[in-house]
């Protein structure tokens, strides 16, 4: 991908894609899924800019922070600007795009709250500005204000939705034990979006796939990869083992409570991404609202007040200390 600085692109617009490359949501995946990625961006909405400003924050060694914010650039999130000549320093801002990463921010936050059980984590409550109320975040369809169910989204592949077209290109070294990790970011979060077959899968289980063989031919993955992640989603109690009603020695993968809960993340992921990253020939994914047949767009409304939330409106409480920061800018 080229960066974004190199296209000159106006604020608002968003990044052309590579006719026949990855297609927005293999690049949005490949932009934000990373935990540190995730860490820095959370940070920048507080109000970090300078480097200094993450590598005081938190525990993120400066190669990690060196890279990330590099991609982070690159992928239009942050805009890097030079604030002084001698010595040479930069600061990094987030860009429009950037500043529209909170809604996913805080629906991970929201499942890690309700379906996350990690005695390292300690997350904070929400409180919504407008109305003073602790809150949920509600998925919403813009257009008839109905929260949304996974049975009332119609998903159909787009015209760069093939399987193949779905997978970031960015290889991560897989994270071992001992790597430090941002102590705000929830592996499990990490283990549905990190991997880069992770958010294939669970977009095929959403779109209704249930067969072993089904995920392989769609996915064109091997036997063992596809093996490996459903172990995985089946031992995080995101997907459930259920015998097949043809023959009993062949097993279905469900989406469980806990698995379609996290809808709201992959929703706004794709939603992000495709706004921000065009493919010449069209999205990779078109969605619908049965009930109101809108073309699908998600907004968050807050649980206590049914108001849409915006990110200036969201302040974090942290638990035990009761310290506050925010609102979001
Ligand atoms: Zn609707
Ligand atoms: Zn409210």
């Amino acid at each position: 991908m080229t960066s974004l600085e190199d296209r000159h692109l106006e604020d608002g617009d968003s990044t052309p894609l590579e006719a026949g490359g990855p297609n927005a949501i293999a690049v949005a995946n490949g932009v934000l899924a990373d935990e540190w990625s995730l860490w820095i961006v959370r940070q920048a909405l507080r109000g970090a800019t300078h480097y200094t400003d993450w590598l005081n924050l938190g525990p993120i060694p400066g190669s990690a922070l060196t890279t990330r914010l590099a991609a982070l650039v690159d992928g239009g999130v942050l805009s890097k600007h030079q604030y002084s000549d001698r010595p040479v320093r930069y600061e990094y801002l987030l860009t429009p795009r950037g500043r529209q990463v909170w809604p996913i921010l805080i629906s991970m936050w929201a499942w890690e709250k309700g379906w996350v059980d990690d005695p390292e984590v300690n997350l904070p409550r929400m409180r919504h500005t407008t109305c003073g109320e602790f809150f949920d975040p509600i998925l919403t369809c813009e257009s008839c204000h109905a929260a949304i169910r996974w049975r009332d989204v119609e998903g159909k592949v787009g015209p760069s939705g093939d399987w193949s077209r779905n997978l970031q290109i960015t290889a991560r070294r897989q994270r071992s034990r001992n790597d430090k990790r941002p102590s705000e970011v929830v592996n499990e979060t990490m283990e549905l979006i990190g991997n880069r077959w992770s958010i294939a899968i669970l977009g095929a289980a959403f779109l209704g796939i249930t067969r072993f063989s089904e995920f392989q031919k769609r996915l064109s993955a091997s036997p063992t990869i596809i093996a490996d992640r459903l172990r995985a989603f089946a031992d995080m109690g995101v997907l459930a083992q259920v015998p097949t009603p043809e023959r009993a020695d062949w097993m279905d993968y469900r989406l469980t409570p806990k698995g379609l809960a996290f809808l709201p993340v992959v929703l706004l992921m794709i939603q992000w991404g495709q706004r921000w990253f065009k493919a010449p020939d069209g999205p990779a994914l078109v969605m619908h609202h049965v009930e109101c047949g809108a073309s699908l767009h998600v907004i968050l409304t807050c649980s206590a007040c049914h108001e849409p939330l915006s990110g200036a409106s969201i302040e974090a409480v942290e638990s035990g200390t009761g310290v506050v920061t925010g609102p979001l800018p």
